[in-house]
């Protein structure tokens, strides 16, 4: 009998996306938690099939999910480890928010800011079907952080800033990192690290969609 569609595990898919990510040098680590997150749950339900090619797919109201790639690098580059408090800025259909839950575990908290209400909802009700119960959309403007769950280990900005939001910097850890893409038209992905003075490290041009807010595009 054919499988149903909400019923197909994609499992075989998943696994090929794995694999041309591990060509990639996306760490095993990161690779495992890919694995794990059903991204066919986070998109629209007329793209399934296209769920595990390496492209942003459109999640509705002009915003993206990002490709597996770049989800896998920026995941990379904070260095998650178990048990850490993260921050996310722009929870869009919520399989980012999934991975950096897989990897930090049960013990990890994520809290994610969307400002659009309808991907609050969205990425809350792809979360809970995917079984992620240490994820918390909130609706707001993610350029003021969440002062109420601060200070943050990590801080994955998933929007592309004019440049670092300053409450942003204020509510990550001394010692912790962020990932945010800078610029308008061309952007770059850089790694922040919070020590006794800020570092700034330039990683790759990217893509977004830009943050809209107070210390965003307006
Ligand atoms: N991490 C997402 C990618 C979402 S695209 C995923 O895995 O699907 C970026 C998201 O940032 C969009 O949903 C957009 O609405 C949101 N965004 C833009 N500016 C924002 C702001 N100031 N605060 C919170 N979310 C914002």
């Amino acid at each position: 009998m054919p499988e149903r569609e909400e019923e197909r595990g994609y499992e075989e898919e998943r696994r090929r996306m794995v694999e041309h990510l591990s060509r990639h040098g996306v760490s095993e680590e990161v690779l495992e938690a890919m694995m794990q997150v059903e991204r066919h749950l986070f998109v629209l339900p007329n793209l399934s099939d296209q769920a595990y090619e390496d492209y942003p797919l459109p999640i509705g109201e002009g915003q993206t999910i990002s490709a597996p790639h770049m989800v896998a690098m920026m995941c990379d580059y904070l260095e998650l480890k178990k048990g850490e408090k993260v921050l996310e800025i722009g929870a869009g259909s919520g399989y980012h928010a999934a991975v950096i839950a897989e990897i930090i575990g049960e013990k990890g908290q994520v809290y994610s800011v969307e400002r659009i209400p309808w991907l609050v909802e969205f990425s809350s009700e792809n979360l809970k079907r995917a079984g992620y119960k240490n994820v918390t959309v909130i609706l707001g403007d993610g350029t003021l952080g969440l002062p109420d769950h601060a200070p943050y280990d990590k801080i994955s900005v998933t929007c592309a800033a004019p440049d670092v939001p300053p409450p942003l910097l204020e509510q990550l850890k001394t010692g912790g990192k962020m990932v945010i893409p800078i610029g308008r038209y061309v952007q770059e992905l850089y790694l922040v690290e919070k020590k006794d003075r800020i570092e700034k490290e330039r990683k790759c041009d990217v893509l977004f969609v830009p943050l809209v807010g107070r210390y965003g595009f307006h």
